[in-house]
């Protein structure tokens, strides 16, 4: 089983939007009537993406596989992107948003980039804590809507971007490298992070124009 976290469904209402869960079952029958029934897409956080679907096998690592979910998100990200519609990924949303442009992850941070940062680490802190900086690429469309290119953020992912997608643009990294943001530059709205700013929305003004732009582009 796996839930979408009340912090998105609030993140979302607290800019006018209206928020529908939708399940992690989906098959390609459903994929057309909610490209075509919902305004925006936000793909959520949750456990790893079978490595299988990037071309690599299991390693000792993985967790919270569920084959279903990536089925279901992957196919309706694909059908989302081919009609442009806004997209707001977070975290694993981050990372299904990659493997479904053809790009892959590091499986584990630690295991595979030397001298990393401690990205887990909101694993044992409130998820608010912030964890690390990032920085933005100054022309990114996230930078604009952020009006900054240098912010603290949470950190709460054992796993990061390793090739990027077809069309994905990295936009923010953390001080150690790790792919903390990427965009499509010519989509309307396709912005994608590594961190939890649904998270961040009740202790600090910074992330709400993030879900602001998202429901305004989305037509709210
Ligand atoms: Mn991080």
């Amino acid at each position: 089983m796996c839930a979408v976290g009340e912090t998105y469904i609030r993140a979302i209402q607290h800019v006018g939007g209206t928020p529908v869960v939708i399940p992690p079952t989906t098959t390609e029958a459903d994929w057309a009537v909610l490209v075509s029934q919902l305004d925006g897409l936000l793909l959520s956080g949750g456990g790893d993406i079978a490595p299988q679907l990037y071309g690599e096998e299991s390693e000792p690592w993985m967790d919270q596989v569920n084959a279903e979910r990536d089925f279901s998100e992957l196919g309706l990200t694909r059908q989302w992107l081919a009609m442009e519609r806004p997209l707001l990924a977070i975290c694993r949303g981050h990372q299904v948003l990659n493997v479904a442009l053809g790009g892959t992850l590091y499986q584990d941070i630690t295991a595979h980039i030397p001298n990393a940062l401690d990205h887990a680490y909101v694993a044992t802190q409130p998820m608010e804590t912030l964890a690390h900086s990032v920085t933005l690429d100054t022309k990114s469309q996230l930078a604009a809507i952020l009006d900054g290119t240098t912010f603290d953020v949470n950190s709460s992912h054992h796993q990061a971007l390793k090739v990027t997608g077809d069309k994905l643009v990295v936009t923010g990294r953390a001080p150690d490298g790790v792919i903390e943001a990427v965009e499509i530059s010519e989509h309307p709205f396709c912005i994608s992070v590594q961190w939890h700013p649904e998270a961040m929305v009740k202790t600090s003004p910074t992330m709400w124009p993030l879900f602001e732009a998202f429901v305004k582009a989305s037509g709210g």
